[in-house]
């Protein structure tokens, strides 16, 4: 099956685009929803999070602490590289698990950091929701209600703009009205419709 890389910085769009394509009844995995999926308590990944940086760690109720993890990574870059060594195989298993067992024309995955997991490499194609920086920053401010620098922090972690937009085989421009963006989305959605005929035909082979 056709499957479509989405992908953004943050405050982008990805989620306003990816509920624009589920109205069009395209599946999507969401590498965010996957993410929390493989913590749940109870799997392998929560209990090894546990173990290195103690039971603190956990809420009461037996959850991951989130905010308290997000804190510990945020100002230890060894730390960070730990989780991230731990949890980025774990997370690229489940999509693949995950990707394998949809049956539509095409799905896409939707992943903040699809270029710097190298989640693209379960993709066939790299769709890229584009704002310019300071909109980024404005809407996600809005959003969230948090403060400007928190997003440009975050905004630091990605990919830049341009590095991004270097990997893009499909754009979406959202910094339009909604009503433009739906319309971006669905001509892409009738584009990568024939496509997958094509992928599909070319499988047949
Ligand atoms: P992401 O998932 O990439 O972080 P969102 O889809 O949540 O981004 O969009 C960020 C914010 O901007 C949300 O509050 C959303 O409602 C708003 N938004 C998204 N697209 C538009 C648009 N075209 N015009 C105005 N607001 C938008």
């Amino acid at each position: 099956m056709l499957v479509i890389g989405l992908t953004g910085g943050i405050g982008s769009g990805k989620s306003t685009v990816s509920n624009i394509f589920t109205e069009f009844g395209v599946p999507i995995i969401d590498a965010d929803i996957v993410a929390r999926q493989v913590v749940q308590p109870g799997t392998n990944c929560l209990q090894q999070i546990a173990q290195h940086f103690g039971n603190t760690i956990l809420l009461e109720n037996g959850d991951l602490d989130r905010k308290a993890l997000r804190k510990i990574i945020f100002n230890d870059e060894n730390e960070k590289k730990w989780l991230e060594a731990l949890m980025h195989p774990v997370i690229r298993q489940e999509i693949k698990h995950q990707l394998g067992s949809q049956s539509a024309d095409y799905c896409i995955l939707s992943s903040p950091l699809l270029i710097e997991t190298h989640q693209q490499e379960l993709t066939h194609r790299i769709l890229v929701v584009d704002v310019d920086e300071k909109t980024q920053i404005d809407r996600t401010s809005n959003r969230d209600s948090v403060p400007r620098e928190h997003v440009k922090a975050i905004q630091a972690s990605q990919l830049s703009r341009k590095e991004r937009l270097s990997y893009a085989n499909d754009l979406i421009d959202n910094s339009v009205s909604l009503q433009e963006t739906h319309a971006q989305v669905e001509r892409l959605h009738q584009k990568y419709l024939s496509l997958s005929a094509e992928y599909d035909s070319t499988k047949q082979r």
